[in-house]
């Protein structure tokens, strides 16, 4: 299908971007990659008259370490994370999740930026960074404000952004030593396939092995990534062992709410995420272990 009726605007600068966006919302979207945007626009599931690129906006490359987190920009691509160093000594789990995420032509197209703003329930970077404890930073003409991932999903594609607000780089802090994170996605398919189900945990150990901390994200059996507090609650303060792993992977299906579809069946899903969790849980122990995040 053919796009026609888009006026497309190139934007320099945030504030350009931003009074665009102010100008013509709700009748306009922001785009990064397009690997999103542009299949809704072709399916007709998103009408708009008006696309914004952020594109030309160097502020929203690159990644960095300020004040003892890494800031990544809203545009990088998994491809990038893929290829940089830091990702990999201290932020390996987010490899788990770039690793088979689509094909590589998306993964050189999409952004970081993108999968998070979009907001798809099956998206495969938003359980593993709100287990890391990541924070979004929205820009606007009005100021900035960060927000916690866990904050930022009100349901399928709705998040807190408002429409003027531009995402403008994810906040990481560094792991502290004897943590570990791990995510692990089930796919009908190794690559280029939508996650039927995936979770994302985290440990944090102290020098006997107990639990000090612990996170479980469930991806793609919601409609938000979704935190399991009663996860949680069943592991600090236990040593990380089976039986505690078991007992937070029964809280993580219990909390569930997965969907039948095409890829699979509700029942089917919650019993994923019971094994999901279970494999997450013990990745991360061995990474804790092992000293590095
Ligand atoms: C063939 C194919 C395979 C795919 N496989 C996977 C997969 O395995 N795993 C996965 O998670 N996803 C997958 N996707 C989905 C998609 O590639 C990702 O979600 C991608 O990260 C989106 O990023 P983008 O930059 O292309 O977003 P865009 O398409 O540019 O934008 C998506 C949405 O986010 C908004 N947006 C983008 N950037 C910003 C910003 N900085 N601030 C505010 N709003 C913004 C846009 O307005 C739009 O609503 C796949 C897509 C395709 C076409």
């Amino acid at each position: 299908m053919l796009l026609t009726d888009i006026e497309f605007h190139e934007a320099n600068t945030l504030k350009e971007a931003s009074e665009c966006m102010a100008r013509y919302a709700p009748n306009a979207r922001l785009m990064a990659g397009g690997t999103d945007l542009l299949v809704d626009l072709k399916t007709g599931r998103v009408g708009t008259n008006h696309v914004v690129s952020l594109n030309r906006i160097a502020a929203l490359r690159g990644l960095a370490t300020t004040n003892g987190s890494l800031r990544m920009g809203a545009l990088t691509t998994p491809h990038q994370l893929w290829a940089s160093t830091t990702i990999w000594e201290r932020f390996p789990a987010i490899l788990d999740a770039v690793r088979d995420m689509a094909v590589p032509q998306i993964r050189n197209m999409a952004t970081v930026g993108g999968n998070i703003a979009s907001a798809v329930p099956s998206g495969d970077l938003p359980p593993i960074l709100t287990v890391l404890k990541a924070s979004v930073i929205l820009w606007s003409l009005s100021g900035e404000r960060e927000v916690p991932l866990e904050d930022f999903f009100l349901g399928p594609r709705k998040t807190v952004r408002r429409d003027e607000e531009i995402l403008t780089e994810i906040r990481l802090p560094y792991p502290p030593p004897r943590f570990g994170a791990a995510y692990v996605p089930f796919a009908l398919r190794e690559a280029n396939g939508c996650s039927v189900a995936a979770v994302a945990a985290s440990l944090l150990l102290d020098q006997k092995g107990i639990i000090q901390d612990a996170r479980v994200c469930l991806g793609a059996v919601a409609p938000i990534p979704l935190l399991v507090k009663a996860a949680k609650a069943a592991l600090v303060g236990k040593a990380a062992d089976k039986a505690a792993f078991r007992r937070a992977a029964e809280e993580a299906a219990k909390i569930s709410k997965p969907i039948s579809d095409i890829r699979s069946s509700a029942v089917y899903r919650q019993e994923l995420v019971s094994v999901l969790t279970r494999r997450a849980l013990d990745s991360a122990r061995q990474r804790a272990l092992g000293g590095q995040q």
